[in-house]
C-alpha cells in the first residue's frame, strides 16, 4: 500500500492485452466526484467491484471535504493482475489513480476499505514521500488513521488499529501503530492531523510541529501515548 508516482502501464495498453474481456468501464460521479472503475481483464465478481465503489464513494468525498477540498474531483480505480504488490497511488494519464491488485481482493475479499486508505493518499497529495519534509511513516500512519475514521467496514476485513502498544512499536513504525499513536493524539490535541497534513502538504513539516501544537516534542508524545496504554486506558 506504498505510494508510488511513477507511471506504469498506461490503460490503453492493458485493454489491448485483454482484448477478448474489456468489460466497460464504470463513471459515476456522487457528492462532486467522479470515479471511473476500470477492470480491462474482468478479474473481479460484480459484487465485490459494488463493494469497492460504495466503499469509495462512502470514504473519498468525506476524507477530500474535511482535508483538502481542492484534491482532485475525478479519480479512477484500475484492477491490475499485473501487478503483485496490494494496491497503489499514482498518476496515470493525468488521472489520480488508484491501482489494486485483483488477486489480493480474491484472497481477502473483505478488505475493501484498503481502498479508504489509498483514497487518503490521493487527498494527500503530497510533494514528496519518504523525504524528510515527508517522512514514510507519518503519510502511512495518516492514511490508516483515515482507514480507521472513515472505513466503511473495518470489522469484516479482520482490521482494526491495535489497542495495545507492543514492545517493538515504534512512533515511526507507521501503518496501524502509527494510526493508532495519532487517534490518541487527536482526541488529546483536536486538530492535530489536521495541522499535520497540511505542514505535509505545504512541504513546511518538521519535527517541530508536535512540539508547537501539543507542547511536548514526538518522542516525549509518544511516551505519553504508551504510558496511557500500558496503564489499561484504550480508547
Ligand atoms: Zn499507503
Amino acid at each position: 500500500m506504498r505510494l508510488r508516482r511513477c507511471l506504469i502501464v498506461p490503460a490503453v495498453a492493458a485493454v489491448l492485452a485483454f482484448p477478448a474481456a474489456h468489460a466497460a468501464d464504470i463513471t459515476q460521479t456522487r457528492d462532486g466526484v467522479t470515479l471511473t472503475y476500470q477492470d480491462p481483464s474482468g478479474s473481479t465478481n460484480a459484487e465485490v467491484r459494488d463493494r469497492i465503489i460504495a466503499t469509495f464513494f462512502s470514504a473519498y468525498p468525506r476524507e477530500r471535504a474535511d482535508f483538502h477540498p481542492a484534491a482532485p474531483s475525478s479519480v479512477h480505480i484500475v484492477m491490475d493482475p499485473s501487478y503483485d504488490g496490494v494496491a497503489y497511488v499514482g498518476e496515470k494519464e493525468k488521472a489520480a489513480t488508484i491501482t489494486i491488485n485483483p488477486r489480493w481482493l480474491e484472497k481477502h475479499p473483505n478488505d475493501t476499505d484498503l481502498v479508504t486508505h489509498e483514497a487518503m493518499h490521493i487527498v494527500q497529495g503530497y510533494p514528496g514521500y519518504a523525504s524528510e519534509q515527508a517522512p514514510s511513516w507519518l503519510v502511512e500512519g495518516i492514511a490508516d488513521y483515515a482507514r480507521d475514521v472513515y472505513g466503511v467496514d473495518n470489522a469484516a476485513g479482520g482490521w482494526a488499529l491495535p489497542a495495545q502498544v507492543k514492545a517493538e512499536h515504534k512512533v515511526d513504525t507507521g501503518y496501524r501503530v502509527t494510526g493508532a499513536f495519532l487517534k490518541w493524539s487527536e482526541a488529546e490535541h483536536p486538530g492535530l492531523v489536521e495541522a499535520l497534513d497540511g505542514a505535509l502538504r505545504k512541504g513546511s513539516y518538521t519535527p517541530a510541529l508536535w512540539k508547537q501544537r501539543t507542547g511536548n516534542d514526538l518522542a516525549a508524545l509518544w511516551e505519553a501515548y504508551v504510558a496511557q496504554r500500558a496503564g489499561g486506558k484504550q480508547a
